[in-house]
C-alpha cells in the first residue's frame, strides 16, 4: 500500500500523523511500524533565508511531528524550546523581530544550510535530517515539492507610494508579521519558471496506491506544490485515486488565516468551494493548468450539506468528523478519507 501526501505544515503534518497511526494498526510490520509506504510532498513556499540560514517551515513541521518532537500546542517548533540567540540577535538590533528562531530549531536551520553549502540539494538535506528522527523506521519519506528554491511572495498595495502602487513582501512576512491583515492583491511563486518536481516526487504520485490532500491551506500550501511543473499532470494521469480532506469547517479554517488567503484568489471560505476549486479529475470541460485534481473529497459532519451538493453533482463526497483534536480522532479522519477511494 502506497499512500502520497500532498501537504503544508501544521493541518498535513497532524493529518499524516494520524493517517500513519491508522497504518500502524491496520497493516503492521510486526515491529511497531507499517507495511504501507507513506511519501509526504511537502510545500517549500514558504522557505526563507534569515540570519544566513535556510529555514523551511513546512519541512521542520512535518519533520517534527512525525518525529515525535513537535511543540504540541503551538504546532510548530520544538517542544521545550528556548529563545536565547533570538533575544541575543535583538539585542544586536539584527533580523526580523517578528520571527522568532528556537535554539533547537536553530540547530536544524544551521545543518540544512552546512549541506546546502557543501552542495547537497534540499532534498538530500532533507533526508539527512530526516534520519535522525526514524521517519524511514515509521515508513514515511519526506520530499520537498522542489529542490530549487520557489518562495511565495505576496503583492499588496502601497499607498505611501502612491494610489495604486503595490510593493512585494515575503509570504512569511505578510502571515506573520502582518498577521495576513495587509490586503493582499495576489500571490506569486517567484522561482518557479526554474524549478522542477524534486526527485521522487512525480514518480510518488504516479506509483501511489491512493493521493491524499489533507487539510492544508488550499491556496498557499497545496496549490504552490500543484503549481511545480509535472505535478498536475501526474495527478491527473496517476491510476490512484485521490481524495481531499476539507480545511474549512463550518465556513472557517480551524486555525490561522486561511480565509484571507481564499479572499485573495476569490474563493469562498467554504467546505463547498475549496473542492470546487481544486475541481474534480474527470471534468472535462478543465485543462492544462486548471485540471482538476480530486476524485472525492471529505467535510466535517457540520457541512454535511456541502457533502450533499457535490453528491447531486457527481462527487464522491462524505461527511464526518474533522476535527484534528488527538492522534486516535485524525486516524479516524484518515480512515474516513481511504474509505471514501475504496481503500
Ligand atoms: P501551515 O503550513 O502550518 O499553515 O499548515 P497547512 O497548510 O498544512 O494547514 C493549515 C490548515 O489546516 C488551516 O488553514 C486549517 O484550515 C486546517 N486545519 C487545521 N487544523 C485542522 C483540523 O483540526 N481539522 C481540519 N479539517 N482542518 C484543520
Ligand atoms: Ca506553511
Amino acid at each position: 500500500m502506497r499512500i502520497t501526501v500532498l501537504s503544508g505544515g501544521v493541518g498535513g503534518a497532524r493529518f499524516t500523523r494520524g493517517l500513519l497511526a491508522l497504518l500502524r494498526d491496520r497493516l503492521p510490520d510486526g515491529r511497531g511500524g507499517t507495511t504501507a509506504e507513506v511519501t509526504v510532498i511537502a510545500n517549500t513556499g514558504d522557505d526563507m533565508w534569515l540570519h544566513g540560514v535556510r529555514v523551511c517551515p513546512d519541512l521542520d513541521t512535518l519533520m517534527y511531528t512525525l518525529g515525535g518532537a513537535v511543540h504540541e500546542e503551538q504546532g510548530w517548533g520544538r517542544r521545550d524550546e528556548t529563545s536565547r540567540v533570538s533575544a541575543d540577535l535583538a539585542a544586536y538590533d539584527v533580523g526580523w523581530d517578528w520571527f522568532t528562531l528556537g535554539d533547537l530549531d536553530l540547530a536544524t536551520h544551521l545543518a540544512r544550510t552546512q549541506w546546502l553549502r557543501e552542495g547537497r540539494t534540499l532534498s538530500e538535506a532533507t533526508a539527512l535530517l530526516c534520519r535522525r528522527w526514524g521517519l524511514a523506521e515509521q515508513g514515511v519519506r519526506l520530499l520537498p515539492m522542489a529542490d530549487e528554491p520557489v518562495e511565495t511572495h505576496v503583492v499588496v498595495a502601497d499607498p505611501d507610494a502612491g494610489p495604486g502602487a503595490e510593493r512585494t513582501i515575503h509570504f512569511e512576512e505578510w502571515w506573520v508579521r502582518h498577521r495576513a491583515a495587509l490586503p493582499a492583491l495576489r500571490f506569486v511563486q517567484v522561482g518557479l519558471g526554474s524549478a522542477q518536481a524534486a526527485p521522487g516526487v512525480l514518480d510518488a504520485i504516479a506509483s501511489a496506491d491512493v493521493v491524499v490532500v489533507p487539510p492544508s491551506n488550499p491556496v498557499v500550501s497545496v496549490s504552490t506544490i500543484l503549481a511545480v511543473p509535472g505535478v498536475r499532470a501526474a495527478l491527473a494521469s496517476t491510476a490512484a485515486p485521490v481524495v481531499g480532506v476539507s480545511p474549512i469547517v463550518g465556513g472557517a479554517p480551524v486555525r490561522g488565516m486561511a480565509a484571507q488567503c481564499l479572499a485573495t484568489i476569490g474563493v469562498d471560505a467554504t467546505a463547498e468551494a475549496v473542492a470546487r476549486f481544486y475541481g474534480r479529475r474527470d471534468d472535462a470541460s478543465r485543462a492544462g493548468e486548471d485540471v482538476g485534481v480530486l476524485d472525492a473529497w471529505l467535510v466535517d459532519t457540520v457541512d454535511a450539506e456541502a457533502a450533499e451538493k457535490l453528491a447531486a453533482d457527481g462527487w464522491r463526497s462524505a461527511a464526518a468528523a474533522t476535527l484534528m483534536t488527538d492522534v486516535p480522532a485524525t486516524a479516524r479522519i484518515a480512515a474516513e478519507a481511504l474509505a471514501l477511494v475504496g481503500r
